[in-house]
């Protein structure tokens, strides 16, 4: 922005321009009216001089009283508007005689009047005798002396009156228009949304219904247009982050119910859903990692191959649901006794169940082989069809990783063959 220029200030030199233009004008005028009257006054004033000594000058004449015509020549040419006066005195038969007067700084009458009278006498009743004439010439420098007192006057008077004029208008228009356009000015500065509802309020005396009133009452109606506005606005980014919360939680919401899907299908994928242990395709993942790792590590890995005795009996006796329920028991006793990092019990099918034991050599894997037959026994399940017990019995194979092996189904097959043998040999026994 540049330097501020106020309103007041423009409008006092526009006035001030056309006043010195009308003034300009005005004393042309009135100088050229004063010129005229000035001249037609100083005609009036030698036609009075003319009335005053007529008479006297005319009666010296015709009596020859030279002392009486001195004094009175005199007192004409010290008459005020008299430059030079001449008095042309006739003598019949010879040249008239001509008396004179004249101010000292007399130079010519220039625009002065002049007035040129015969000067006669009635020495009867009814008698008109010419002596002389008299020529008043008016005195060109008092004529200019009024003019340029009263064109002083005038010029003094306009100008004076050219500066109150100004004057005024730069007070009125200070009052009324720039006080309050510096009000305006600044409200509309300090404006902020919070501030919206502060009215502009110009300090003027009541309601005048003219512009400024009009501009504060559209400022006003803007301020509340753009309130409701900005309230409404506000309500609806409220409504709007409120629903976008909501929309959040119920995203978090539908991905944790996602993730605890997931991890059930993964789950579900990797397990038996009747026994909870893992099933054959997580075992075959496993299985040759742990044959790896071994092998790799030159760590012993036994494999037990674990059987119910006579399950199809169980079934056909005690019905297929309790088969689950026992299915199920002993699923946790398998569980119960290895949860070992690397141990992994798994249901291979149907009554088949195989447990991985990394780092166990025979020996180890016959006593916790032992020790799960015993555990299925302890479990005490009535077997009414069984032809070894009275109680569930399980057989187990063992077989033991050697370095003759390339794959882990080798030793697998090893340990389905001691199932076999523990089952030939009459079930309810442990066989490597
Ligand atoms: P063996 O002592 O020689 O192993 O005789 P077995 O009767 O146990 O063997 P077999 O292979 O003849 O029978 C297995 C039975 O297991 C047949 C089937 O009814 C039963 N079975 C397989 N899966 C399930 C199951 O999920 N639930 C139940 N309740 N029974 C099952
Ligand atoms: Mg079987
Ligand atoms: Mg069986």
């Amino acid at each position: 922005m540049g330097r501020e220029r106020p309103l007041g200030h423009r409008l006092v030199v526009a006035t001030l321009c056309f006043c010195l233009l009308f003034t300009v004008a005005t004393v042309s005028l009135r100088t050229w009216f004063a010129w005229h009257s000035g001249r037609a006054n100083m005609a009036a004033e030698l036609n009075l001089v003319d009335q005053i000594f007529q008479g006297p000058l005319a009666k010296a004449v015709w009596e020859l009283d030279s002392d009486s015509l001195d004094a009175q020549l005199d007192s004409v040419a010290q008459a005020a508007p008299v430059g030079r006066v001449t008095l042309h005195i006739a003598r019949p038969g010879r040249d008239d005689e001509v008396l004179l007067r004249q101010r000292a700084a007399f130079t010519g009458v220039g625009a002065a009047p002049a007035l040129l009278k015969e000067l006669a006498v009635s020495p009867y009743p009814g008698a008109h005798l010419v002596v002389g004439t008299l020529f008043l010439e008016g005195d060109p420098n008092l004529l200019w002396h009024r003019l340029w007192r009263e064109l002083a006057f005038i010029i003094t008077t306009q100008l004076v009156q050219s500066v109150a004029l100004a004057g005024l208008i730069m007070m009125m228009f200070n009052r009324l228009v720039t006080v309050h356009v510096r009000h305006i000015a600044r409200h509309l500065g300090e404006l902020t949304p919070q501030t919206l509802g502060t009215p502009l309020r110009l300090e003027r005396l009541g309601t005048r219904n003219d512009e400024l009133d009009l501009l504060q009452n559209g400022i006003n109606h803007l301020q509340a247009s753009m309130g409701t506005y900005l309230a409404r606005q506000r309500r609806a980014e409220q409504a709007l982050a409120h629903s976008r919360d909501q929309l959040a939680e119920q995203v978090d919401a539908r991905t944790a119910e996602l993730k605890a899907a997931n991890a059930s299908l993964h789950a579900l994928s990797r397990h038996d859903p009747l026994t909870g242990l893992a099933n054959r395709r997580y075992f075959d993942e496993v299985k040759e990692t742990e044959f790896r790792r071994a092998v790799r590590s030159e760590q012993p890995l036994a494999v037990l191959m674990c059987d119910v005795d006579y399950f199809k009996a169980y079934n056909d006796h005690h019905g297929h649901g309790q088969g689950d329920e026992c299915l199920k028991l002993i699923a946790g006793v398998m569980q119960h006794l290895f949860n070992r990092t690397g141990e992994l019990c798994a249901r291979l099918g149907g009554e088949e169940f195989a447990v991985v034991l990394p780092s166990h050599n025979n020996a180890q894997a016959r006593l916790a082989a032992e020790r799960l037959r015993q555990g299925i026994v302890a479990l005490a399940l009535p077997h009414g069809a069984s032809p070894v017990a009275q109680w569930v019995t399980l057989s187990i194979g063992i077989a033991q990783l050697d370095a003759t092996m390339t794959g882990f189904d080798q030793l697998l097959q090893r340990a389905d063959q001691a199932l076999y043998r523990a089952k030939a040999d009459g079930r309810d026994r442990v066989h490597s």
